[in-house]
């Protein structure tokens, strides 16, 4: 009797999920070749230029060259007269960070923020075939350090703004522009913070607040090739822990074991062997869902069934590592130091493990975890620094819908969906400001171009500059 239930009891899942699936399926046809576009050369050639300063900003901020801040800034004014009108100077923002107010001409709903950074990583000119702090043009592609990352967005807000204003037009409501010049230099504080601060001070609340953050690819998820538009409504957290090990020390012609070294060395592969577990947050839920709703019919069957599905999931994302890291807090050893000589025994052995944090984990809990895993009383873990996980922002709000209609209008090829960030933006020091704090950046890249991102040949395809501005401008018309 048996035998003879669990077939039919699998046929009647089977035909349930399929019936479920067809129901919750919203599938639009999407056009599949992106509209060509046309490009804007006057403004390349501002990016350009702003590519040229070498805004590369340092933890210490004393080691940070802030003439070439200056000369950014004088370009931007020089570029954009008429948003130079709408600047905002006051003792808290500070020298090298730009605030900007667009007074629209409606009251009635809170302001909105546009944010981005004036600074950039570092570059070892040596790994690049372009100069990495020159702006070059060359086949349709803009290359230089902080091209993509993200003086793109810098200056496409502002010469939104900048052709509203020429056209004598102002915002339906009133919209901020703030840019840091200190978002690539995790804890320092010169930036985005002061500027937060700021907003605080005057009591400024946000209707809504946009900062870079995920971009419109194709090829995100193996055998889904529908262009997909991540917006981040949250960011993971970010931790680095010390591990260290004290053991006598000696000459290596005598050795005792085990060495410091070798019980470091233990402890970390005890950490690489055992990942912390897979958990689906919202936001990747709503990803899913999402994309369930648009994808093909078997993809449908999977994200749109997670009460079933969610295990196999965890499963198949845990073996790629973007999709591991969107489902799990991850642990990885990025230092380690021992002794400087080949012929002594170190007496102290350290290394840096650095996590990153799904919402809801905390320092405490991954310091437990990280504990556990090693069970040794031999290695001393000490947290170091830590960045909670941000707030996850609300997207059942018109903020949301609007962001999201905008983002569909500028790219008609993509399915729009809220996504967790992997790295840090400036945007979480915002996040008391506004529940719904956003992370998009206007581009098309496939995952070659955004790796560029703080690496060799960092670029920006021409046509993403005229894109940018066309969603800009949407933007700060229509809300
Ligand atoms: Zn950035």
């Amino acid at each position: 009797m048996l035998f003879l239930l669990i077939p039919i009891f699998l046929l009647l899942l089977l035909a349930v999920l399929i019936c479920r699936t067809a129901i919750m399926r919203t599938r639009t046809k999407l056009p599949t070749v992106p509209s060509t576009v046309q490009t804007d050369t006057e403004v390349e050639a501002i990016l350009a230029k702003a590519v040229a300063c070498k805004t590369v900003s340092h933890l210490d901020p004393s080691q940070t060259d802030w003439d070439e801040f200056s000369h950014l800034i004088a370009l931007l004014e020089k570029s954009f007269p008429l948003c130079n009108k709408h600047k905002i100077t006051d003792e808290t923002i500070g020298p090298y960070n730009l605030v900007y107010c667009f007074h629209g001409e409606e009251k009635g709903r809170e302001p909105a923020l546009l944010t981005a950074h004036l600074d950039v990583v570092g570059a070892n000119e040596q790994e690049w075939t372009h100069p990495p702090f020159e702006g070059e043009i060359e086949e349709g592609f803009l290359y230089g350090r902080g091209s993509f990352d993200c003086k793109l967005q810098v200056i496409s807000i502002l010469s939104a703004f900048e052709h509203m204003r020429k056209t004598g037009n102002r915002p339906k409501h009133t919209w901020y522009v703030a840019f840091g010049c200190d978002e690539e230099s995790n804890s320092s504080k010169e930036g985005a913070v002061r500027i937060a601060q700021y907003f605080q001070k005057q009591g400024v609340h946000f209707s809504f607040v946009l900062d870079e953050g995920g971009v419109v690819s194709q090829k995100y998820i193996k055998g889904f090739d529908q262009s997909i538009a991540v917006v981040g409504v949250a960011e993971k957290g970010y931790l680095d822990l010390e591990l260290s090990v004290e053991r006598t020390a000696g000459h290596s012609s005598t050795p005792a074991f085990p060495t410091a070294l070798g019980t470091l060395s233990q402890a970390i592969s005890r950490l690489e062997n055992k990942q912390m577990p897979a958990r689906l947050t919202p936001p990747v839920k709503q990803m899913l869902t999402n994309l369930g709703k648009e994808g093909p019919f078997a993809y449908s069957l999977l994200f749109l069934n997670l009460w079933l599905t969610a295990g196999l999931l965890k499963l198949v994302f845990s073996k790629q590592s973007t999709l591991n890291a969107a489902i799990r807090s991850t642990i990885v050893p990025t230092v380690i130091s021992a002794s400087d000589k080949s012929n002594v025994i170190a007496k102290k052995a350290t290394a840096i493990v650095n996590c990153r944090l799904l919402p809801r984990d905390t320092e405490q809990s991954i310091v437990s975890w990280v504990t556990r895993t090693i069970a040794s009383d031999s290695v001393l873990v000490t947290p170091l620094h830590c960045t909670p996980p941000s707030h996850i922002s609300k997207t059942d709000g018109d903020a949301f819908r609007f962001l999201s209609q905008t983002i569909k209008k500028t790219f008609p090829e993509s399915i729009v969906t809220p996504y967790l960030m992997m790295g840090a933006t400036d945007a979480r020091k915002y996040q008391d400001l506004s529940d719904s704090v956003y992370r998009f950046t206007p581009a098309r890249m496939d995952r070659s171009e955004v790796d560029r991102m703080h690496a060799p040949d960092e670029r920006i395809n021409l046509e993403n500059i005229s894109l940018a501005q066309q969603f800009y401008t949407r933007l700060i018309t229509n809300w």
